[in-house]
């Protein structure tokens, strides 16, 4: 495949492009005013259309079929086609995407500048599970309940996860409600009902699954890789009043439920291959993952070097015309668990993944201060503010405070991608 750092588009913004150069080609779902949703490819500023670009007869044979797959508006049949139809797709789109396509007249009436279109969730989702594979964020978390032992004794040997709530996700720009729920404020004995007053961020790579398995058939941890169709950025809004309230027993309910927001382009698992890694090496001491976890493949190289941003930008910061505040840098190379880890265990019962699903990895903090993925870790669960360089202070977020996620991936010897943004506004309470 033609991913080198020096392969350029004809579509000129795209060539150095911070998320969408020719190496990239995410999919998504649009729509452009008065037209129904359907699915399109980033690159650089602009939106390929599939379903033009196919009518203008560039697409032949397993491309063709692929981006048929693509129709309704949901890309869940195509993610169910697996590796060979993504890898048509992007082989036929590399070409006549490419510097010496014949296809760049015909293909230049099936762009759309990105500005000029919605963009919508990119599958129907059936089910969302939210993992908790962030090591730093479970043990700064775990710190504060518990500052001598903040991992629990499962962690090690599980990949924590809860099951979310699928018919709340929501795409990028879609601004967050802040909810009212139920809390037991502090020195209280009695709990009480309200707006959430410690409304909190998490930043989160989102995991969409491509072929699923049938029930009773778990996906072996060889495999795993293969059921995964491609990624986005996810923010797990999170009420931690409410969460502190109501989590035990049975983990986060009405504290996650109300919004999950997620980046619309899919960035698929062949435009992240110069971006795997191997998986760090667990600390001396660490158990061995249980051997339905264990693969050789897996631990050389089914990490992700991606480096993960968020940013905050408040009413005033946007009335003054101030640049956003960088609240988190940090990498997914913090994931105690690989992605393929994760697949092999939600389905090691016999549980059902169906192509669409999404998981979410759970917070990726770093180990220290400015890689914090919460605002729970940054400001130590709302004891030390954060200050902002025009005089304000933020313990959590504020109503009119918009919350920006970004990624890139970045490695000598190839393009950089990124993944573009994943962003949300607090509006007040109902
Ligand atoms: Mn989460």
């Amino acid at each position: 495949m033609n991913q080198t750092a020096t392969a350029r588009s004809w579509v000129e913004h795209a060539n150095g492009h911070r998320d969408f150069p020719l190496q990239n080609l995410p999919l998504g779902i649009f729509s452009r005013p008065g037209q129904a949703p359907r699915c399109g490819v980033a690159i650089g500023d602009a939106i390929l259309d599939l379903e033009a670009a196919l009518a203008a007869g560039v697409f032949e044979g397993a491309a063709k079929a692929a981006v048929e797959a693509t129709r309704g508006g949901a890309l869940n049949a195509f993610f169910a086609l697996g590796r060979p139809a993504r890898v048509a797709l992007r082989e036929r789109l590399l070409v006549v995407l490419g510097e010496h396509s014949e296809h760049q007249a015909v293909l230049q009436a099936a762009l759309y500048p990105a500005g000029e279109c919605t963009l919508h969730l990119p599958a129907r989702v059936g089910d969302y599970t939210d993992f908790y594979v962030g090591i730093e964020h479970a043990k700064n978390v775990g710190k504060l309940f518990r500052p001598d032992n903040p991992l629990l004794p499962n962690y090690k040997h599980v990949p924590i996860g809860y099951h979310g709530r699928a018919s709340t996700l929501r795409p990028s720009g879609t601004d967050v409600r802040r909810p009212k729920g139920q809390t037991l404020p502090a020195g209280q004995t009695e709990p009480s009902f309200g707006p959430c007053a410690r409304l909190d961020y998490e930043l989160e790579l989102g995991i969409w699954i491509g072929q699923g398995n049938d029930m009773g058939q778990p996906i072996a941890i060889g495999d795993a890789a293969e059921h995964v169709a491609g990624f986005c950025l996810l923010n797990d809004w999170s009420a931690r009043d409410i969460q502190a309230w109501e989590y035990q027993p049975l983990g986060p309910f009405l504290s996650k439920s109300f919004i999950t927001s997620v980046s619309p382009w899919v960035v698929t698992a062949e435009a992240l291959e110069p971006f795997r890694c191997a998986q760090p090496a667990r600390p001396e001491g660490d158990p061995q993952p249980l051997s339905y976890l264990l693969d050789q493949r897996d631990q050389a190289g089914g990490a992700f070097d991606i480096e993960l941003e968020v940013l905050l930008l408040t009413e005033r910061m946007r009335d003054e015309g101030l640049p956003a505040h960088r609240l988190t840098l940090s990498n997914t190379r913090s994931m105690y668990w690989t992605v393929a880890q994760m697949v092999a265990h939600h389905s090691v019962n016999g549980c059902q993944l169906q192509a669409g699903d999404l998981f979410g990895s759970g917070t990726l903090s770093g180990a220290v201060p400015g890689s914090f993925g919460s605002l729970l870790e940054i400001t130590e669960g709302g004891k030390q503010p954060v200050q902002l360089a025009n005089g304000e202070v933020r313990k959590f977020l504020e109503d009119g405070d918009e919350i920006i996620l970004r990624a890139r991936c970045v490695r000598d010897g190839v393009a950089s991608i990124g993944f573009g943004e994943c962003r949300g506004t607090v509006v007040g309470a109902n």
